[in-house]
């Protein structure tokens, strides 16, 4: 089976005041069908830009650049069907499902429209699938919800409806930017259950981007690290805490509770600021907080490399980071 995604040397600039700024430069990875993939990084790291740039969704003066990329085989830069492709086939869901929605229609109706818009289905089936979709994300009272407007949603509601919108056409992809990020922790958790629960039922694949790798674990196979940029680890979601290499990694790790042991350790936060878009160091970007740094690290950027079981990390002192407690 192919590829559902491939994403090869993916950039992403903007002009800026000293010439261009690169705040996604070189990202490559692939997601299989039904795969669930998680992007994690601090705010800036690239890793939102990444989504919309997949999405086809970055603006003028932005520009997307890539050796590959393809979704369902299809190439998505420079190509007109991919609107077309998008429409049917993916779904973007985002943090804040109140700026997604139009605040003066119907819930039932804007999912109702993707399937009018999107498949050509008439006014009626298109209703009834809204309320069988609203149903299937777990909805109370779906019926009578998809009747009711935005605003008489609950926060938690409203994302489930949002995701529901996204089922409208059966995706093969649903890419989530901080899903849950506005939500409280419990409805948080009912969300990620939603999410799982959704890509195991209809074999949808996964793009999770958060910050929180705690949220990341909870839905994906596999978890993507950015830093400023770029991707820095690429390993299994299973056995995260023991398998991470890379130094950053291992810092956000630090700064989450044990979820397995549910012993709270104290909230552990990365030194230092994070990397500057505009101003990319030479070497290693997270150099100026890394506590294995070396003269190597300051002089140049570690390339991301295959490691063991599929992984990849890119740091030069990943074998020193080694095992942990
Ligand atoms: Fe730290 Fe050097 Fe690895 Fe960068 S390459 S993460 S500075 S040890
Ligand atoms: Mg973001």
């Amino acid at each position: 089976p192919g590829r559902l995604l491939v994403v090869d040397d993916l950039r992403v600039s903007f002009p800026g005041a000293g010439g261009p700024v690169t705040p996604v430069r070189g990202v490559s990875f692939s997601l299989r069908h039904g795969e669930s993939v998680g992007v994690v990084g601090e705010s800036g790291s690239g890793k939102s830009l990444t989504a919309l740039a997949i999405a086809q969704l970055i603006e003028e003066p932005g520009r997307v650049q890539a050796g590959r990329l393809e979704f369902l085989g299809v190439p998505l830069l420079g190509n007109r069907a991919n609107r077309r492709l998008l429409g049917t086939s993916f779904a973007m869901v985002f943090q804040d499902p109140m700026t997604s929605f139009n605040p003066t229609q119907r819930i039932g109706r804007q999912l109702a429209e993707v399937a009018r818009q999107h498949h050509g289905m008439g006014p009626r089936r298109a209703f009834t699938r809204a309320v069988d979709r609203l149903r299937a994300v777990r909805v109370p009272g779906a019926a009578r919800r998809a009747r009711q407007f935005p605003h008489e949603f609950s926060g938690g509601m409203r994302q489930r409806a949002m995701i529901g919108m996204g089922l409208m056409g059966n995706p093969a992809l649903i890419v989530a930017d901080e899903p849950t990020t506005a939500l409280d922790v419990t409805v948080q958790r009912q969300v990620l259950r939603l999410l799982r629960d959704v890509r195991a039922a209809d074999d949808v694949a996964i793009l999770l981007i958060s910050h929180d790798i705690s949220v990341v674990r909870q839905v994906c196979d596999r978890v993507l690290v950015m830093y400023a940029g770029r991707i820095v680890e690429d390993l299994p979601a299973a056995g995260l805490r023991t398998g991470a290499r890379h130094p950053y990694t291992r810092a956000l790790l630090a700064a989450v509770p044990d979820m397995t042991t549910d012993r709270a350790e104290p909230l552990a936060i990365i030194p230092g600021r994070p990397a500057d878009p505009a101003h990319p160091p030479t070497g290693c970007a997270f150099a100026p907080r890394c506590t294995y740094a070396t003269e190597q690290c300051t002089a140049t950027e570690p390339p991301l490399e295959p490691a063991e079981d599929g992984r990849r990390v890119a740091c030069w002192h990943a074998a020193l980071v080694g095992e942990p407690r």
